[in-house]
């Protein structure tokens, strides 16, 4: 009997504390309406959508309000503890439940069904305006900090899908310069063997087709190149690590060098001793500096000498500088050329240089994430000058 005497005296309380507006007597009403419920950890008092009537007020615990957003995801709203009260809308209203709740903890919690509660409330007029009064600034307060919670998930909804946008965009191109870039060598491999296979190629011309073809497997092997970094600039996993740039720029120059098969152009070496290391992704640096380097190569039909230099910048900085002096670049096109898919060569140009003309955005991506920047100067006919600034501490 003590304990049910301790309880109702609880009850009281509780009710007084949720609703502080109340007089004695209205709670004392409202308490003989409701009965006490515990509750375990993890169960759903009531769902979204779910018919039911009841108030409920938490006297220990704690409970989760979730709503759904379209595609059944659940958003965590609030968190309600003790004297908290939910299960007010349908109450008043006859909606159906405008959330989920859920158990955080084990629960002990008063719950109070609409037709007890009426009956009472039909003798009691002021019950009835001063919770109404109550619940409804209630109302607004939990609205607003769904439409907050809402507005969040949506701005974030927007970046997913602008991401995806601009990925998909990417794709369509990379597959239609792909597809036609892959076609037009191999269109022109198939003729020139046939015609080659039919016995119509014989002196020059047989040599003149020779030649075309080998200048086009070039270009295959050019793309395939360009595939492999495509695919190696997203790696699986990025290591940062304090790296020595002239390591990086030794294993570029190597790579660069065996994939286009430039043995045989002069290179000269300059790495400043003194380089600090530098706190950096090593594979994806590796990366931008052969794609500089093999452009170097490859734009240097005559097979030119080319330069690597690096060395420190006033002002802690690291300049690794690639030197050509092949075809050069006009100055109007400085900017574009570190576009996606961009090149200057034209069909029917002197030379044919293979390539999808990603190269560089790839190393201006790098060089961006090691928060560095990439500077070109060159003149036609004279040669071009890239180079890579890194800061020391790049992180
Ligand atoms: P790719 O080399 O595969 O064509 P890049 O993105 O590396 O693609 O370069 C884009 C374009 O910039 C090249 O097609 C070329 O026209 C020009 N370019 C880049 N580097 C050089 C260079 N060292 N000398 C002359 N032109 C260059």
């Amino acid at each position: 009997m003590a304990t049910e005497k301790l309880l109702v005296n609880d009850i009281v309380q509780l009710l007084h504390t949720a609703f502080p507006d109340l007089s004695r007597n209205n709670v004392l009403a409202l308490a003989q309406a409701g009965r006490v419920r515990i509750v375990p950890p993890g169960v759903d008092i009531f769902r979204e959508g779910d018919h039911g009537t009841s108030l409920f007020v938490l006297d220990q615990g704690e409970v989760y309000i979730i709503v759904h957003a379209d595609d059944d995801q659940e958003i965590l709203v609030d968190t309600l503890g003790p004297t908290g009260y939910f299960g007010e809308m349908a109450f008043l209203g006859d909606t159906s439940r405008m959330a989920t709740i859920r158990t955080a903890t084990e629960c002990r919690l008063l719950e109070v069904d609409q037709t007890d509660f009426l009956a009472i409330a039909h003798t009691n007029p002021s019950l009835l305006r001063t919770l109404l009064r109550q619940i409804i600034g209630h109302i607004r307060r939990t609205d607003r900090a769904v439409i907050n919670e809402l507005n969040i998930k949506n701005d974030a909804l927007q970046e997913a899908y602008a991401d995806l946008e601009a990925q998909e965009s990417l794709r369509s191109q990379v597959i239609v310069t792909l597809s036609h870039e892959l076609r037009t060598p191999l269109t022109s491999i198939r003729g020139y063997l046939a015609l080659i296979n039919q016995g119509a190629m014989v002196g020059n011309a047989l040599k003149v087709a020779l030649e075309s073809i080998a200048r086009n497997v070039e270009r295959l092997i050019g793309h395939t190149n360009d595939l492999l970094l495509l695919y190696e600039m997203y790696p699986k996993t990025t290591d940062w690590e304090y790296v020595n740039v002239s390591d990086v720029l030794i294993e570029a120059f190597h790579t660069a060098r065996a994939i286009m098969e430039a043995e045989a152009t002069a290179v000269t070496m300059d790495i400043n001793r003194d380089l600090p290391e530098i706190y950096a992704d090593r594979r994806s640096l590796v990366l931008a500096a052969r794609a500089l380097i093999e452009n170097a190569f490859k734009f240097s039909p005559e097979k030119k000498p080319i330069g690597i230099h690096a060395f420190c910048e006033n002002g802690g900085e690291i300049a690794i500088a690639i030197r050509d002096e092949g075809i050069g670049i006009p100055e109007t096109e400085f900017d574009r050329i570190f576009d996606p898919f961009y090149r200057l060569e034209k069909e029917g140009a002197t030379h044919l240089f293979p390539g999808l003309g990603v190269g560089l955005t790839i190393a201006k991506f790098v060089v961006d994430r090691h928060n560095g920047r990439i500077t070109v100067s060159s003149k036609p006919g004279e040669g071009s000058l890239f180079t890579i600034i890194l800061p020391c501490q790049a992180a």
